[in-house]
């Protein structure tokens, strides 16, 4: 007796080879047989005329806060998602001394675009060390999680105050070893660093403040688990990405351990820099060292209002002081202050561009409802102003809640974005998910890779795709017997309509705790989501009270 049968499917194995057709049987949470099955089950998914796929796997992702208050990491279980990796970006929940709570808060927030309010009612602070927190998630777990340790939580523990001011002395190095190997031993699946990341007075994060003995340091205690690093690299800079390339491939070869970067975008204007950069990659693979480029699938789009700091506006310093360290009632005197408006005006005046193709995306005053869908250059003309200053007539006239939506902000070129997705030294990720809630939605990558890039304009074959974002992120981070499809690996499985698949429309929606909002998707085309053998998510009943989720690896033997 099996626990579940999924029947009459085509199965997409992972291993990229041809899609066949056969039954997969389950028992205890593995699979345990892949062929014609006739033996009775618990359970039974018809899946006539779907795809049985592993689980997919999502690599880049900042849940760690939403984990506190969804084990399910709404919605990317439901995309088909059955592990994911927070604690990207040298950020982590853990470990954590209670004193400097609220300065990771900050950092949240600036870095990743978490509201402060969501921790305030979303968040009881009951961990301090990296395994009380795994413990504290693990309470009604419904995806798997293989949790990065952040480098700047290890500095702030060790080095307090001084994290953020110098390198570390010899003596503080091996405490950050100590204390890494503890976090490693409790379950972390690697350690994630940050060279561009600013924290919410805009320094620095404490990641950046350290120096390449600190890098060898830490990269040597990864070395004794085999275990990963992840950095942000100076992704806007060819010639200092490519130092850093370098620099993770000095530390794969001398440590023998896997490194990945993100991000990696290819616009219409860096297609040069990318191929420079990429170059470098493959040179570096072929020395035998092991640096892997995380490409995200979807364009960006950008959506913001004047009462959040969007990143949108990192470049226009008076602009972002105003929205970043200014309340509601300082951003909106600053804006209504003529006397300030000129200057304000002409720092923003060469990105013309950007303003006027904005479309108004939500208004709450009757008055301004018409003007929802229009762009800011229509608005402009009705009005006989400009478009940057429609955006802070609009802003104003709407206390601040007037959303707007920049279309087409990178990694949009869909011929160069296919042609690095496709490249074998190319890792798909970088979703986001759970980051930057209120500027764009960072779920449905993977319904968007099989949709629109296998689907729509063929640049990938089905089965490569699928490999890609489950048995090679698998083999990438060295996530044990899952990944693929073979008997004796864990249940981990998406059962989709490849006809259908896709991402649903972004839509707004309010359940971050503290009343706070975010852009979602749904998914579309999925059918069954299983974690751990278990029916996780179904398009019949939505998500399961089933609670099958596990941290990746796990507590070290
Ligand atoms: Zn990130």
């Amino acid at each position: 007796m099996y626990d579940l049968v999924i029947k009459n499917g085509s199965v997409v194995d992972g291993t990229g080879l041809p899609a066949f057709r056969a039954d997969v049987a389950v028992k205890a949470g593995r699979i345990a047989k892949i062929g014609r099955i006739e033996d009775a089950a618990h359970r039974t998914i018809d899946a006539s005329g779907k795809m049985v796929a592993p689980g997919f796997i999502d690599p880049h992702t900042h849940f760690d806060a939403q984990l506190l208050w969804d084990g399910a990491a709404k919605p990317a279980l439901a995309h088909g998602i059955t592990t994911i990796v927070p604690g990207n970006c040298s950020l982590s929940l853990a470990p954590l001394k209670e004193k400097h709570r609220m300065k990771l808060v900050g950092m949240f927030n600036q870095i990743e675009e978490m509201p402060y309010k969501a921790f305030a009612e979303g968040v009881e602070w009951n961990w301090q060390t990296f395994d009380e927190y795994l413990a504290r998630i693990q309470q009604g777990l419904a995806i798997n999680v293989a949790p990065l340790v952040g480098h700047s939580l290890l500095r702030l523990w060790v080095m307090e105050e001084a994290s953020m001011q110098r390198t570390a002395t010899p003596a503080e190095l091996q405490q950050m070893q100590d204390l890494l190997r503890q976090c490693l031993r409790a379950g972390a699946i690697g350690l994630s660093t940050s060279f561009v990341d600013m924290d919410e007075t805009l320094q620095p994060v404490p990641s950046r403040y350290a120096d390449m003995d600190e890098l060898r340091a830490l990269a040597s205690v990864l070395g004794e688990f085999g275990r990963i690093l992840q950095v942000v690299p100076e992704f806007y800079d060819a010639d200092l990405n490519i130092a850093r390339v370098d620099q993770l491939a000095e530390l794969s070869l001398a440590y023998g351990i896997p490194t990945t970067f993100s991000p990696l975008f290819v616009n219409a204007d860096n297609a040069a820099a990318v191929a420079r950069v990429m170059a470098r990659v493959d040179a570096q693979f072929a020395r035998g060292a092991r640096v892997w480029p995380q490409v995200q699938t979807r364009p960006i789009d950008i959506s913001f209002s004047f009462a959040v700091p969007s990143l949108l506006f990192i470049r226009l310093p008076s602009w972002y002081r105003i929205m970043r360290l200014g309340s509601h009632d300082e951003i909106v005197a600053a804006f209504s202050d003529l006397a300030r408006r000129p200057a304000l005006l002409a720092e923003a005046e060469p990105m013309q561009g950007l303003w006027s193709q904005l479309i108004l995306r939500q208004v709450n005053t009757p008055a301004n409802q018409p003007l929802v869908g229009k762009t800011l250059a229509e608005i402009a003309e009705m009005r006989g102003t400009t478009a940057l200053e429609a955006m802070i007539e609009l802003s104003l006239e709407e206390d601040l809640d007037a959303h707007f939506l920049a279309t087409d902000m990178g990694h949009n070129d869909d011929p160069a974005v296919s042609a690095l997705l496709a490249h074998p030294r190319v890792h798909i990720g970088a979703s986001d998910g759970g980051a930057h809630i209120l500027s764009f939605s960072t779920y449905g990558d993977t319904g968007y890779l099989l949709g629109h890039f296998v689907r729509e304009t063929r640049a990938m074959g089905l089965e490569a795709a699928v490999k890609k974002i489950t048995a090679d992120t698998a083999a990438i981070w060295g996530i044990q017997e899952r990944g693929q499809l073979q008997p004796g690996y864990v249940a981990d499985i998406a059962v989709f309509d490849a006809a259908t698949i896709d991402r649903g429309p972004e839509y707004y929606v309010q359940d971050v705790p503290g009343d706070g909002s975010r852009y979602v998707r749904d998914v579309v085309g999925m059918h069954s989501v299983i974690v751990g053998g278990e029916i996780a998510w179904s398009q019949q009943a939505g998500y399961a009270a089933a609670a099958c989720g596990q941290i990746l690896p796990g507590p070290a033997a």
